[in-house]
């Protein structure tokens, strides 16, 4: 059994409006990834290209000519746009129509003037052209999933390949008019490019789109809703599996007499006091440390790398600062403490658990100490 160009055409057609119904079809369950749509607007401007053109090589003429020539253009600058969209979450509009503006000035007049094959050659450059940014976007944005994203920059270059190929040919024919749809060797291996290219861009892009949505969820269940610093869950998953050596300690935190703040104030009141004393501990971990909010008015800070004297001074730079924090609710100014207690890591090694044990030891001494100052629990050593 043999399969003329047509079928293949149509083929080609039918799998494209599949993947645009499957992409909207994605972006309905959050209606919050909007590329995925500018991504079906692209695709499904491709396959009407392609059902154009089917009726091209039925029957050639300048008018249908352009009509297929702005068609593909401009599905292939929708797919260019949804992919800056899709890395930088911004509007798809510029790049689309600014790269498709360009384009099909340059190509359309010959195509209309009866120089069809000049008019090929510069469609299949210009397509090229857009396909070839479209991975450069995707290149770009590689660092988020490396493995997809290269596979689908592969595929976006041999698609542009093909168009290459296609306009290689017709350069080397040297015809400006041709009167007729392209039809040779390259034309053939271009099509099948795009078959099996379209089929695995789909399938890979759908595939990142979940990936992205999987890191969205893991960042959720990571994250402290109030504050935005890591929850309870994260900071143990992320600290319990290597025990802690000398040079890394743990700081506990907790506000002072915060009942009385909610009481006098309101719960709301209280929740922004939570989220001031947040921005303060965020502020100053670094690199290779982890701020956490263990629940209620609790916090925790563990420094990966550190020496003693510099995590008391930490300590006592956070308690300082947030008590020099002014708050404006609507019954005046408002200020608020916090206790501190600081553990270290040994030499052989010690759980986080049991560091934070030691912390939350200092922390209540710190406590009964009267409250507004960081206390140390220093390791003593069993000769
Ligand atoms: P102390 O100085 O001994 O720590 O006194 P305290 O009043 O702070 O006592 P405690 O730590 O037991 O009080 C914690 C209070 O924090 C009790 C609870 O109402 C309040 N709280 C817990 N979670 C939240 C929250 O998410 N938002 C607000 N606004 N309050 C909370
Ligand atoms: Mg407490
Ligand atoms: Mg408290």
């Amino acid at each position: 059994m043999t399969l003329d160009y047509n079928s293949l055409l149509l083929a080609l057609g039918f799998s494209g409006a599949c993947l645009a119904v499957t992409l909207i079809m994605s972006w309905a369950v959050a209606r919050t990834e909007m590329f995925l749509l500018t991504w079906a607007v692209g695709v499904f401007l491709i396959v009407v290209y392609v059902v154009l053109y089917a009726f091209y090589v039925e029957r050639p003429g300048p008018l249908l000519g352009a009509v297929c020539y702005l068609t593909l253009l401009t599905g292939l600058s929708a797919l260019l746009g949804a992919a800056r969209q899709f890395r930088t979450g911004r509007s798809p509009l510029r790049p689309a129509l600014v790269a498709n503006g360009m384009l099909i000035a340059v190509a359309v007049p010959p195509i209309l003037m009866g120089y069809d094959g000049l008019g090929f050659i510069a469609e299949n450059i210009a397509a090229a052209i857009l396909i070839s940014a479209t991975a450069r976007e995707y290149w770009l944005g590689r660092a988020e999933a490396p493995g997809p994203i290269l596979g689908l920059c592969l595929l976006y270059a041999s698609l542009a390949f093909g168009f290459l190929l296609c306009a290689g040919v017709l350069i080397w024919d040297g015809k400006l008019v041709l009167g007729a749809a392209p039809q040779n060797w390259a034309e053939d291996v271009s099509l099948a490019i795009s078959i099996a290219g379209m089929t695995g861009i789909g399938a890979l892009s759908l595939a990142l789109n979940h990936w992205r949505a999987a890191a969205r969820h893991r960042a959720e269940a990571r994250s402290d809703v109030l504050t935005g610093l890591l929850n309870r869950r994260a900071v143990f998953d992320l600290c319990s599996p290597t025990p802690m050596r000398q040079f890394s300690a743990v700081i506990a935190f907790d506000l002072d007499d915060f009942k009385a703040v909610n009481d006098s104030y309101g719960h709301a009141v209280g929740d922004r006091v939570i989220r001031a004393f947040a921005d303060e501990l965020a502020a100053v971990a670094g690199r290779g440390d982890q701020a956490a909010r263990l629940g209620g008015e609790e916090f925790v800070l563990v420094l990966g790398r550190t020496l003693p004297e510099r995590a008391e001074q930490l300590a006592e730079r956070i308690r300082a600062s947030f008590a020099a924090k002014h708050i404006l609710t609507e019954q005046g100014m408002l200020t608020c403490t916090v206790s501190a207690g600081i553990a270290f890591g040994t030499e052989a090694g010690t759980s986080f658990e049991s560091v934070l044990r030691l912390a939350d030891k200092a922390l209540y001494a710190a406590k009964r100490q009267g409250r507004n100052q960081v206390a140390t629990r220093h390791v003593r050593l069993v000769k």
